[in-house]
């Protein structure tokens, strides 16, 4: 696979252009401000963004869409503006898929439609203060009384949750004990404005400002106990298995990222000048150029593989752990690299780079969480090396 499909590659003008227009001119102020574009979400699910992996009945595109597409639009925002991309990869991977894969069919018609339209957004809440690579160290306990589950605990940094259209947050507890004495845990839906679930202030980020960040608390918070999402005591299987997708979709984010700095330092180093020339005359420049130029078609191509093959699974002709493994690699290299290419842009830039009204000093804050979000580099290298059959 060397190529995307004609309707891919359409679709990706189609996303490109929507950027542009309607990205490009606000963030700036928006990521000065650290404000939410909340309007923005409804037109992101106009043009069906939210859709491309939910089945027709729920207001997705069915088969018109794919996994692939989902990448591509997670790029083409990317390309403009980290943090709008990570709220569409957010709202699709972590609020709807777990829903969508997991729900019954009342939790599907109750949350879906609104998911899917961009009217709501939802969050999904496995980190904690006590546990992060470590997920399964898990402390917000959920207890069965009578019809309800009683929520205790606090989540770390999670995406989407308190924004004003936010309609409902996943979370991990702890229900019980397995026979071997390991924790058994849960994944209850907490709808906003239930009693006792507290969003707590928004986080000071070094970047993705215009994304909306919350530390969580549950205090006596009850749900009715049909809001247990999938099997009692499978909530942290289903979990590591939706970020496996989501890990697909953070590194498109990446290769947004890391195209936007190629384009973004090659048109500079042709217009800048230094000592009466160019500065890309100068191959310590055209160089590091180059090294980017790589750098953005190995993480597409591992990017477009990894999608490609989790359309492929979806389809039922390949193995879950070839898609495991081929998300850990593409979201280690293109994580990676986006980091190493703000750096090289920002460099290009000069001075110029350090300033906030060039876009690449944006990108350069934005790309490090990259590198830690739905898995640190040093977890990806952990779920690589256990996929090559090595020790754990
Ligand atoms: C802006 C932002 C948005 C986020 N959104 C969400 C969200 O929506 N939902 C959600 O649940 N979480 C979210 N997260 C949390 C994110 O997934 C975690 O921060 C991440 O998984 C790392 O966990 P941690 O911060 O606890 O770091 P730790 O687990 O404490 O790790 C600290 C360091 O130790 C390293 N380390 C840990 N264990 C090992 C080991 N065994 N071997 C080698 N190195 C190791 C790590 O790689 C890392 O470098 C978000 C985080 C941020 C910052």
């Amino acid at each position: 696979m060397f190529e995307l499909s004609q309707d891919h590659e359409d679709f990706r003008r189609v996303v490109r252009d929507f950027a542009e227009k309607e990205v490009a001119p606000n963030i700036a102020g928006w990521d000065t401000a650290a404000h939410f574009p909340t309007d923005l979400v409804p037109k992101m699910g106009d043009l069906g963004l939210f859709g491309l992996v939910v089945p027709e009945e729920y207001g997705g595109a069915g088969d018109a869409g794919d996994f692939t597409s989902l990448c591509v639009a997670i790029e083409e925002l990317g390309r403009i503006d980290q943090s709008v991309g990570i709220t569409l990869s957010a709202g699709v991977g972590l609020g709807i898929n777990p829903i969508l894969t997991y729900g019954t069919e009342e939790q599907k018609q109750r949350f879906l439609p609104d998911l899917v339209s961009g009217r709501a957004l939802a969050g999904f809440g496995l980190t904690e203060p006590e546990a992060g690579s470590d997920a399964g160290a898990t402390r917000t306990r959920a207890a069965r009384d009578g019809d309800e589950w009683v929520v205790n605990g606090a989540k770390a940094f999670i995406t989407n949750s308190g924004t004003d259209i936010t309609s409902v947050v996943t979370v991990t507890a702890r229900t019980g004990t397995n026979e071997d004495g390991s924790p058994q845990i849960s994944a209850i839906m907490v709808p906003s404005g239930t009693p006792g679930f507290v969003v707590e202030p928004a986080y000071h980020k070094l970047g993705w400002h215009v994304s909306d960040t919350h530390g969580l608390t549950f205090e006596d918070c009850r749900v009715p106990s049909d809001h247990l999402l999938g099997q009692e005591g499978e909530g942290f299987k289903q979990f590591l298995k939706t970020l496996d997708d989501g890990r697909i979709a953070i590194s498109a984010l990446a290769v947004g990222c890391a195209q936007a700095c190629l384009e973004l330092a090659t048109d500079y180093a042709k217009s800048r000048m230094a000592f009466g020339r160019p500065i890309a005359v100068n191959q310590g420049v055209s160089f590091q150029l180059a090294d980017l130029a790589v750098m953005v078609e190995g993480a597409r191509l591992l990017t477009y593989k990894a999608a490609w093959l989790k359309d492929e699974l979806h389809a039922g002709k390949r193995s879950v752990k070839e898609v495991k493994q081929a998300a850990a690699i593409a979201k280690l290299y293109s994580t990676e690299a986006a980091v190493t290419a703000t750096r090289i842009a920002t460099q290009v830039f000069g001075g110029n780079g350090f300033m906030e009204e060039y876009p690449v000093a944006r990108f350069y804050r934005d790309a490090k969480i990259l590198e830690i979000g739905e898995g640190t580099s040093e977890v990806q290298r952990m779920l690589i090396a256990r996929g090559l059959g090595l020790p754990a």
